[in-house]
């Protein structure tokens, strides 16, 4: 049996069935933007493995820190024992994310520093004797993983909270934003969030939401202004502001972290994805030195988590080296090329009867057709014309590498071009 037919038949694999799968393809090398597959095919990285590999694959660097640092020890218990890694990591974060943030829990998987997030919130006003502080307010269409708190706060609809209605917790959650990233603001947008945050706030621990673009909820981007003014409200009414940055720090908005847009910061921050250049899994939950006070103060006078795999040595290694190269060129001036690339070759598509809308923000590519694309068929399509590129619902959408050249981004943008007329041709 092939590894294809092997995997097919007992691998899970993300939102998929197990019993009817879609296609997958064998992987046997990837480097720089390019992925090779066992049947022969380069393909340009159209998604990052998911907003991860900033710096594509098998980057020198990253390599050799993670060579070195095995060579020393991979991994320690963080109970009791701390090593230079996590210190140098700690350091580094502090010294880029949004003003503020003071204390690091580096956690294991962006789910569980979303989980860690919202524990942090909650024992926070508990220890402050407001325990009736128990519930957490978002806007719809966002996305927080898959875990079950974090579940909770993702879009009740795209989440699929109606299967698990009798495990998860209910939340608040106000309308998605409207208003595009960049159009002019109008005050309305923020009625609902108001109107909430007056009715509720002696219920409400923490508002939580993904800065500027929400990401598997939708791919939409949003005006800053929200973020701004869910900031200010925040502080209004004495409830936490937990902003998930797991997909876009770390530059891919075009700023390093997304709340630069709105000159903001949150008083917790939750990073993943491209903290290790998607080498590894690894993520952090930053807080203000309040929160952390806060969270301290009472019985149990500790906060209460502690992953076995808790600031993993190898991950945190890999993530300073990653965060070293982004820092060692103008990656800037790369997601601005990027976007404006996107920009001006998908903006045909707007033209397509089948597509409802193309947007772009650094280096983010978002077609959305009207209807939900078939994805074995497009892919095949994608393929053919050297791409990797995998759409979800209605969204054709691409994240690439900042590494990519001008070529491979036209490689990209021809592909969905193709694919698209192909799939949607009468
Ligand atoms: C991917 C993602 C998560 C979950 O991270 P995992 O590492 O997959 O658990 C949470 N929030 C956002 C915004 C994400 O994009």
């Amino acid at each position: 049996m092939n590894n294809i037919e092997f995997d097919r038949q007992h691998i899970w694999h993300p939102y998929t069935s197990a019993t009817a799968p879609l296609p997958c393809y064998e992987v046997t090398y990837a480097k720089g933007a390019q992925i090779t597959l066992a049947s022969g095919e380069v393909l340009v990285d159209g998604m990052s493995s998911w907003w991860a590999a900033i710096h594509g694959y098998n980057h020198p660097d990253i390599n050799q820190a993670a060579h070195t640092q095995i060579e020393q020890f991979s991994h320690v218990m963080f109970g009791g024992l701390t090593h230079s890694p996590a210190v140098e990591l700690t350091k580094t974060l502090l010294d880029i994310v949004p003003s503020g943030l003071r204390r690091v829990f580096l956690a294991d998987s962006g789910s569980v520093s979303i989980e860690v997030a919202i524990k942090m919130a909650i024992q926070y006003w508990a220890c402050q004797g407001r325990t009736e502080k128990s519930k957490l307010l978002t806007p719809r269409g966002g996305y927080h993983g898959d875990t079950f708190a974090a579940m909770s706060v993702c879009d009740p609809v795209n989440g699929m909270h109606s299967l698990f209605q009798k495990t998860l917790i209910e939340h608040y959650f106000a309308p998605a934003p409207q208003i595009p990233f960049g159009q002019s603001w109008h005050p309305d947008e923020i009625a609902p969030m108001r109107d909430i945050l007056e009715q509720h706030h002696h219920q409400i621990a923490a508002l939580i939401l993904e800065p500027i673009v929400q990401g598997a909820g939708g791919m939409r981007l949003y005006h800053s202004e929200y973020v701004k003014q869910c900031r200010a409200l925040c502080d209004e009414f004495d409830v936490l502001l937990i902003c998930d940055e797991i997909a876009t720090g770390f530059g891919r908005t075009g700023k390093l972290f997304a709340c630069e847009h709105a000159g903001i910061s949150p008083d917790i921050l939750c990073l993943g994805k491209a903290l290790t250049g998607g080498y590894m899994t690894m993520a952090a939950t930053l807080c203000t030195e309040q929160v952390a006070q806060g969270v301290c103060e009472g019985e149990p006078g500790v906060f209460m988590h502690g992953p076995t795999f808790m600031g993993n040595p190898l991950a945190c290694a890999v993530a300073n080296a990653s965060i070293k190269v982004l820092q060692s060129y103008n990656w800037q001036e790369r997601v601005t090329d990027i976007q404006a690339q996107l920009e001006a070759g998908l903006a045909p598509l707007a033209n397509l009867d089948a597509v409802a809308d193309v947007r772009c923000l650094g280096a983010i590519g978002v077609v959305e057709m009207k209807q939900p694309v078939n994805v074995a068929q497009i892919q095949k399509y994608f393929i053919g014309k050297g791409a990797w590129i995998r759409p979800f619902g209605k969204l054709v959408y691409v994240m690439p590498p900042f590494i990519c050249t001008h070529e491979q981004i036209n490689t990209l943008v021809s592909a969905i071009t193709y694919g698209i007329e192909q799939v949607t041709a009468k």
